[in-house]
């Protein structure tokens, strides 16, 4: 799940980001990065997947290199990007070398992949700024999906409230926000009304709600369960 103070960091404009390790997890992160229309550089060791990446276009720039070696990183101009994601998993050692050379060399934000809580541990002593450990948050995302499947979109603001983006229920279905008075019945607040194209933003308390429209809530997620969805 995600952090607000990580988006609002990789959010400004213009960021450039370098994805080392160019795996299942690394080519995912290069692809959805392009696709938001970001400068991507993609690394690895292996020309095959730098070759791989190129003739997919998922990244603008691909570079073989062997990220162990500061100078290497240096060459590339990696020191120079504002977020290094360090998409090493399985190869401890060269994470590890790998998170401390692009944080010793200033990179501002280091986002690295851990593949154990040890790992993890040892990516943030040698300066990661955020670890990341995809399977088991993939794990608990499902877990989360497969309970609550009405919930479209998930942001945890911390362990305890959410924004959430759910259809309008069926229960809603005609009524004004004022006549449901959420915050009062459930202890929610509704920050936007969409309609798949675009949305209002702190909605009038006159707003209809209609079957089909999105609703992006704000709450407690005792109370968001809570919710006739
Ligand atoms: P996943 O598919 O789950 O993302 P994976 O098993 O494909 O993981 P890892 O073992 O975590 O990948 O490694 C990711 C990539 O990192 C591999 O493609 C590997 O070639 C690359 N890699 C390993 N060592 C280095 C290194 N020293 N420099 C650059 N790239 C490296």
């Amino acid at each position: 799940m995600k952090s607000l103070n990580f988006l609002t960091n990789s959010r400004s404009k213009n960021r450039q980001f370098a994805v080392i390790g160019l795996g299942r997890f690394g080519r995912a992160v290069c692809t959805s990065l392009h696709k938001m229309g970001y400068e991507v550089l993609g690394t690895d060791i292996d020309q095959k997947l730098v070759t791989q990446v190129l003739t997919q276009k998922v990244a603008s720039h691909a570079i073989q290199l062997d990220s162990t070696e500061p100078e290497s990183l240096k060459e590339a101009g990696i020191f120079e990007m504002d977020t290094v994601i360090v998409a090493i998993g399985n190869y401890l050692q060269e994470s590890i070398i790998t998170t401390l050379n692009v944080k010793e060399a200033g990179v501002e934000q280091v986002v690295a992949k851990a593949s154990s809580e040890i790992h993890g541990k040892v990516l943030r002593r040698v300066g990661a700024d955020r670890v990341v450990f995809p399977e088991y948050e993939a794990g608990c995302a499902l877990a989360i999906n497969l309970t609550q499947p009405a919930f479209l979109e998930r942001f945890e603001l911390d362990t305890e409230n959410s924004i959430v983006e759910v259809l309008v229920p069926e229960a809603f279905h005609g009524k004004t926000l004022s006549q449901l008075d959420l915050r009062k019945c459930y202890g929610v607040n509704v920050l936007a009304i969409g309609n798949g194209e675009k949305f209002i933003t702190n909605p009038n308390p006159g707003q209809v709600l209609k079957k089909g429209l999105v609703m992006v809530v704000i709450g407690d997620n005792k109370n968001l369960q809570k919710l006739p969805i």
